[in-house]
């Protein structure tokens, strides 16, 4: 057979139930939140991602699933949804169609990066975004959003942490001043950040080498330089965040080397055992728009890998978990009248199955099983001529005749009551 593709991956049955899962939760979450959902092509200009996820970053230089198309045109597999999303609410003037500019997306995101474990090539990411919103409000409304979806998902342990890069007015005197700061340890430091000080020094903070973590950890604060605009701005974050009870960190570490961020970034990290993940990360991007020849207008958002959210949700709560019923019958005569109770089942919205293949009791019931039935329900010639069927708690083995017009209604109570 012809396997899968390197680096992607096939969501099973088993697993694929947690995707629904985390799926619903946010989705009901954003709803509530006044986002509406925006689907984007997977496939898009390449340039849209050069100009709007940056030229000189990894993921542009050297990630892309970028080619020439049959008519010639540079293309690419989308690396994240931000520059899609601000392509669409530009194309179809949105600003003017929606009853607020908040957005959000579900979908496969591509990056040809060496697979490892837990990080693949087409990976899945959900996806915040506001535009046009400038108030710092809405900065902590965008992290509030973020913390109550972690919960939702039922995550615990989990830490914010905030930090304010600044705006083009302020920022340049910061990455002068880490120049300053390094001086001669810029030699000491890897490669990629002897390169990173000369082009853009606000990226070493992106380095991940452990050798030079010492020198990036006592490197100057961005906070220190902020223009009275930003401080003003950040202040105002940090008060509102006060005011949601959200517990954060200021992190100096938190810094994005790309001239369109500007002010607030955050991340939420997974707590537990060992390196922490970050399970969400997201920040303002006022510089975007104009970046990509659109409109003045701002923008704030986040991104979060869903292999990682899935990963990092608990196992469902007793009350959450599916409770299928299963139709089991013994005799030909009896077949039918399965069938129908089936059907009625089904049209009553629960979930019902059934063993076609007229096995004995004994494997339909061991089908039920396998199903993880909650009940079963028997008919036999008995049953059938009583007008009656036989309901079976799987849990205790119990078994008690039910009335065949009163059964589905029965089975509804059942399955219900039997959540917490
Ligand atoms: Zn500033
Ligand atoms: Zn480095």
């Amino acid at each position: 057979m012809i396997p899968a593709i390197r680096g992607t991956h096939d969501i099973l049955p088993g697993e694929v139930e947690r995707w629904q899962r985390a799926e619903d939760i946010s989705r009901r979450l954003f709803e509530r939140y006044g986002y509406a959902e925006v689907r984007t092509p997977i496939i898009e200009r390449e340039e849209l991602f050069a100009k709007g996820t940056g030229e000189t970053t990894d993921i542009v230089q050297k990630e892309m699933y970028a080619f020439t198309d049959k008519g010639g045109e540079r293309v690419t597999l989308r690396p994240e949804a931000t520059p899609s999303l601000v392509r669409a609410f530009v194309e179809h003037a949105l600003e003017q169609r929606m009853a607020a500019p908040k957005v959000y997306l579900f979908g496969p995101m591509f990056r040809y990066e060496r697979p490892q474990k837990g990080r693949y090539r087409q990976f899945h990411q959900l996806d915040v975004e506001v535009f046009g919103m400038a108030d710092p409000a809405i900065d902590a409304e965008v992290v509030d959003l973020a913390w109550a979806l972690v919960a939702a998902l039922g995550i615990v342990g989990a830490e914010l942490v905030v930090n304010s890069v600044g705006c083009p007015a302020c920022r340049p005197a910061f990455a002068a001043a880490l120049v300053a700061a390094l001086g001669a340890d810029v030699s000491r430091l890897c490669r990629d950040c002897q390169r990173r000080a000369q082009t853009n020094p606000l990226r070493i903070f992106d380095c991940k080498v452990p050798a030079d973590q010492p020198v990036i950890d006592a490197l100057p604060h961005s906070l220190d330089f902020l223009c009275d605009g930003c401080r003003t701005h950040f202040a105002a974050v940090e008060r509102h965040l006060g005011m949601y009870g959200i517990p954060y960190r200021v992190s100096h570490r938190l810094v994005r080397g790309l001239d369109y961020y500007t002010r607030t970034t955050f991340e939420i990290l997974a707590g537990g055992i060992g390196a922490q993940n970050a399970l969400l990360g997201g920040g303002r991007y006022d510089g975007l728009f104009r970046q990509l020849g659109g409109p003045d207008r701002t923008g704030i958002g986040f991104a979060a890998g869903l292999e990682r959210l899935v990963l990092a949700m608990p196992e469902p709560r007793r009350s959450e978990r599916r409770r299928p019923l299963f139709v089991a019958y013994m005799g030909e005569a009896a077949r039918d009248a399965a069938l129908a109770l089936l059907r009625d089942l089904r049209r009553a919205e629960l979930e019902a199955h059934m063993e076609y293949e007229g096995r004995s009791l004994k494997a339909q019931m061991k089908r039920a099983d396998r199903l993880r039935a909650a009940f079963t329900l028997i008919l036999g010639e008995e049953e059938l001529a009583a007008g009656e069927v036989s309901v079976k708690d799987m849990a205790t083995g119990g078994q008690r005749r039910v009335r065949r017009e009163a059964v589905v209604e029965e089975c509804r109570a059942l399955v219900n009551g039997g959540r917490e």
